[in-house]
Formats: C-alpha cells, sequence, structure tokens
C-alpha cells in the first residue's frame, strides 16, 4: 500500500507492525486524518467545462507492486493535450520529512503507468492553513521514492519488526502502547537476554 511508505519514513518499526503484524490503533492524528478523508474520498466525479475531478480515484502500479486511492484527480484539457493533476488532500500543515512529497509521487507511478502519460506535477491541499502547495515531480523526488518503496518491500518480504528506541516523535505515534519504544533500548535488551540465558 501507498501508505506504507509514509509510515516507513516516519518509522520503519511503525510501518512493520502495521502492514507486517496488522497492528492499528487510533489517536488524535490518524482520526482528523481519517474524517478528512472520509469528507473527500467519495468515489465521485464532476465536470465543469474542460476540467473533470474525480475523487477517490484507486490506483496500482504493476512496475512497483503499489495499490493506493487518490483524494483528487484533475483532468484538464488544454491546447497541448490532456493534463493531469493529482491533489491530495492533508488535515494538518506541510511536513519536515519527505513522507507526504513521497506518497504524492507514488500516486503520479500510479497514475503515469495506468493512463500512460508524464506527471510534473501534482499538489497537497492543507486543512489547516487552507493552502494548495504545488510541487514538482522531478528526478530527485523519483529517486527518493523508488528508495522508500525498496525499502519497504524488502522490509516487508523479510517479515523483520525493527528495534527502534524511543524519540520525540514516538508522543505523536498511535502505535505507542503496543511498540513500548521506551522498553526497547539495545543496551537492556542486551542485558535481559544475557541475564536469561545465565539463569
Ligand atoms: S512508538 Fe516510536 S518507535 Fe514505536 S512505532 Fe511509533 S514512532 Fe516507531
Amino acid at each position: 500500500m501507498i501508505s506504507a511508505l509514509q509510515h516507513y519514513i516516519f518509522c520503519p518499526r511503525q510501518c512493520a507492525l502495521i502492514h507486517i503484524d496488522d497492528v492499528w490503533q487510533e489517536n488524535l492524528f490518524t482520526v482528523r486524518g481519517e474524517l478528512l478523508h472520509e469528507k473527500v474520498d467519495t468515489d465521485s466525479y464532476e465536470t465543469r467545462g474542460d476540467l473533470k475531478t474525480v475523487r477517490g480515484l484507486r490506483i496500482h502500479s504493476f512496475k512497483y507492486g503499489l495499490v493506493g486511492r487518490c483524494d483528487v484527480v484533475e483532468f484538464k484539457q488544454t491546447s497541448k493535450g490532456k493534463e493531469i493533476f493529482p491533489v491530495e488532500f492533508k488535515a494538518g500543515q506541510p511536513k519536515e520529512d519527505i513522507s507526504d512529497k513521497v506518497q504524492l509521487c507514488a500516486q503520479v507511478f500510479c497514475l503515469e503507468e495506468m493512463l500512460n502519460t508524464q506527471i510534473n506535477k501534482a499538489s497537497f491541499f492543507y486543512g489547516k492553513i487552507r493552502r494548495r502547495d504545488v510541487i514538482q515531480i522531478d528526478d530527485q523526488l523519483r529517486t527518493q521514492t523508488e528508495e522508500v518503496i525498496n525499502k519497504v518491500r524488502s522490509l516487508i518480504s523479510e517479515k523483520r519488526i525493527p528495534i527502534i528506541e524511543y524519540s520525540a516523535k514516538c508522543r505523536n505515534c498511535s502505535l505507542i502502547k503496543v511498540c513500548q519504544p521506551k522498553a526497547l533500548n539495545k543496551k537492556k535488551l542486551g542485558n535481559y537476554i544475557k541475564q536469561l540465558y545465565s539463569l
């Protein structure tokens, strides 16, 4: 799933818990996101003049082994041909990491394969600041996205749950109670295992 790429960038352990162990817990951030997407992903479309807006479009890529859904895809007829423009809705504001951009780029990979086209731009709509940001789907972002896809594929195929120690981002993670990151101190775990086998 395309969402696995974002989970991996946020935390590889979170990605493994969700996509290998099937663990899911809600918190304020996940519920906010879900409420927004309930409004947006309505499996519908509308046409206004040259612009067709499709909501909740299901997408896939055989090349990259991806499935997902676009909040909105705009199809616009111009003098140069058809322009295809995905728009991803976010409840918050722009993130410092590349997770949202990688998600959007993965959507572009799917649309390019499904529609046999090239897409150079896509955008986010941020609910909190009510702003649309256009991003370039350039070579650097494409390479970064391919790298994340490869890392997620090997993580999932190895069925490995990595040990990640507690950090500031754990406070915002909905899986903190299941993950127990403060118990994952590698030194403490090493001592525990040593004690266990010396008994
Ligand atoms: S609690 Fe921290 S270490 Fe555990 S999955 Fe979440 S972000 Fe990762």
